[in-house]
C-alpha cells in the first residue's frame, strides 16, 4: 500500500476533545493578577464565547459545523502516505507512514484552527482578528482563514523575523492580512518596551502581549490564538481522526507516533485520538520532539507560567522555561516558545507521552534524506520529527508501524536550507544558565 484516501464525504464530523478523558483534572488557568481561577466571561474579553465554552468543555466529542466542513474540504482529508523510499534509505524494518499536512495553502497544519476561530467569531459578530507570528505561519494561516470567511486580520510579527524573512509577510498581505513589525507604538506595552529597550529585535512573548492588549481594548477585535489553548488543539484533531480513520481502512494499527511540538498543537492533534488506545493498555508510544536549543519538555518545569513577556496573558500549568527565557535565534522559528500546551504537560507528568530533543544540524540531514527519498522538502520544525523517526526506526522491530505528522513544508526556509548547505549552521548549546535564571523568575502559587 503506498497511498490510503479518504473521500471528501469521509471527513471526520466531530473533533475529539481530549479534556474527559485525561488522567487528572487539567488544572485550572488563573487570573494573573489575583491567582484566581479566571472566569470564562474573562477569557471572552479576548477570546470567541463559542472557543471558551470548548477551552473548558467536558463533552468528548464536538460536532464540526458544515460551514467549516466546507472549508477544510478544500484541502481535506490530507493524504497519509506511506514513505517506502525512506524506509529502505534508512534501512527501517519497521513500516513508516506520514500524514501530510503540508498540503493546506499555507503550507501547515496551522489554517485547521485558523479557520475554526475566523468561523466562530464571524459568526459572533466580531469584525478584526488580532495576533502574534514569530516566523510567519501563523499570521500567513490566520490571513488565509480571515479572507475565507471575510475578517479582518492583523498580525504582530517579531520585528527581527519581519526584517529577515519577509516572504510569509508578502503572503499575509496576498491574503488581505496587516502585519506590524513587533514591538510597535500601537499598544502601551509595545510603547513600554520600546522606551525601555530601543532597538530592540522582538520576541514572541512580546508579540503576543501585544496582541492580547490590542483584543482586550477593541470591543469589536478578539484574539486568535496559533497554539497551546486547549481548543487549538481541540480543532487540530481533526489530523488524528483523518488518520485513525485511513490506518482502519488497511486495518494497520500504528505503534509508535511522532511530532515536532512548539506550542503542541499538531502533535496533540495527532496523537490525542489514540490517548483512548493507550488508556485502554494498548502497545502504543507518543514522541514528541523538540530542539535542544529550546527544551521546554525535557528540560523545563511544570509549574504555573505566563503565556507571555508582558505577564498580560493568564497564568498557566505547564512545562515552562520561564516566560522570560528569549530562545537562541534557530530556524525552526516554530518550535521556539518557553511553555507548552497544558493537556500535553500533564499527559507528560503522567508519562504518558515521552520528549526527545535534537540539534538542528542532524535535524536537517534527516530532513534532506527526506527530501531526497520522499521528495516534499520539510519545514525545519518538521525536521525534528523526522529525525526521531530516524532514531526510533533504528530500535524498532517488523511489528512497529511508526506515523508522524508531516507538520509543513519548507519553501519559505530555503534560507535556513542554504546556511546548512553552506556550512553556516551551528549547533546551539542548551543554555542552562538562562533557563536556570528565567525558572528562578516564575510566580510563586
Ligand atoms: C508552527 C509550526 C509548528 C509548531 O507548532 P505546534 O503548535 O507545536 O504544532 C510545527 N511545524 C510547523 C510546520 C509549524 O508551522
Amino acid at each position: 500500500m503506498k497511498k490510503v484516501l479518504l473521500n471528501e464525504n469521509e471527513l471526520p464530523k466531530r473533533w475529539y476533545n481530549a479534556l474527559p478523558d485525561l488522567p487528572e483534572l487539567l488544572p485550572a488557568p488563573l487570573n494573573p493578577e489575583t491567582k484566581q481561577p479566571v472566569k470564562p466571561e474573562q477569557l471572552e474579553q479576548i477570546f470567541s464565547r463559542e472557543c471558551v465554552n470548548q477551552e473548558m468543555s467536558d463533552k468528548r466529542f464536538i460536532d464540526i459545523p458544515e460551514e467549516l466542513l466546507e472549508a477544510y474540504a478544500m484541502w481535506r482529508p490530507t493524504p497519509l502516505v506511506r514513505a517506502e523510499n525512506f524506509e529502505k534509505a534508512i534501512g527501517a524494518r519497521a513500516k513508516i507512514f506520514y500524514k501530510n499536512e503540508s498540503v493546506s495553502p499555507p503550507g501547515s497544519h496551522k489554517p485547521n484552527t485558523a479557520l475554526a476561530q475566523a468561523y466562530y467569531n464571524k459568526r459572533e459578530g466580531i469584525k478584526k482578528l488580532v495576533t502574534e507570528t514569530g516566523a510567519g505561519q501563523w499570521g500567513s494561516a490566520l490571513s488565509f482563514a480571515g479572507a475565507q470567511f471575510g475578517m479582518e486580520v492583523k498580525v504582530y510579527m517579531v520585528k527581527v523575523s519581519y526584517e529577515q524573512k519577509p516572504y510569509r509577510k508578502f503572503l499575509m498581505e496576498a491574503w488581505g492580512g496587516k502585519c506590524y513589525p513587533s514591538p510597535t507604538d500601537m499598544t502601551q506595552i509595545g510603547r513600554k518596551i520600546r522606551e525601555e529597550f530601543p532597538g530592540t529585535s522582538g520576541s514572541l512573548g512580546i508579540a503576543i502581549s501585544e496582541a492580547v492588549e490590542d483584543a482586550a481594548t477593541h470591543s469589536d477585535t478578539k484574539y486568535a490564538i496559533g497554539s497551546v489553548a486547549n481548543h487549538a488543539l481541540l480543532h487540530q484533531t481533526i489530523i488524528g481522526l483523518e488518520t485513525e480513520k485511513q490506518l482502519n481502512k488497511e486495518d494497520v494499527k500504528p505503534t509508535i507516533l511522532i511530532g515536532c511540538v512548539g506550542g503542541g498543537s499538531n502533535f496533540g492533534g495527532f496523537m490525542l485520538p489514540f490517548l483512548p488506545r493507550k488508556l485502554n493498555g494498548e502497545n502504543i508510544r507518543f514522541i514528541a520532539v523538540e530542539p535542544k536549543a529550546c527544551p521546554t519538555f525535557t528540560k523545563g518545569k511544570y509549574r504555573y507560567d505566563y503565556g507571555d513577556t508582558g505577564k498580560v496573558t493568564p497564568l498557566f500549568k505547564m512545562f515552562t522555561l520561564g516566560s522570560s527565557f528569549v530562545p537562541p535565534a534557530i530556524h525552526a522559528g516554530g518550535l521556539r516558545y518557553h511553555g507548552d500546551s497544558p493537556i500535553l504537560s500533564l499527559l507528560l507528568k503522567h508519562n504518558m507521552i515521552e520528549a526527545q530533543s535534537y540539534y538542528q544540524k542532524e535535524v536537517f540531514k534527516a530532513g534532506i534524506l527526506f527530501a531526497r527519498t520522499e521528495g516534499i522538502l520539510p519545514a525545519p520544525e518538521t525536521n525534528h520529527a523526522i529525525k526521531a523517526v530516524v532514531e526510533e526506526a533504528k530500535k524498532a522491530t517488523e511489528e512497529d508501524i511508526i506515523v508522524f505528522n508531516f507538520s509543513g513544508h519548507g519553501h519559505f526556509d530555503l534560507a535556513a536550507y542554504d546556511a546548512y548547505f553552506n556550512g553556516e549552521m551551528r549547533d546551539y548549546e542548551y543554555p542552562e544558565e538562562e533557563i536556570e535564571r528565567a525558572i528562578k523568575n516564575l510566580p510563586e502559587i
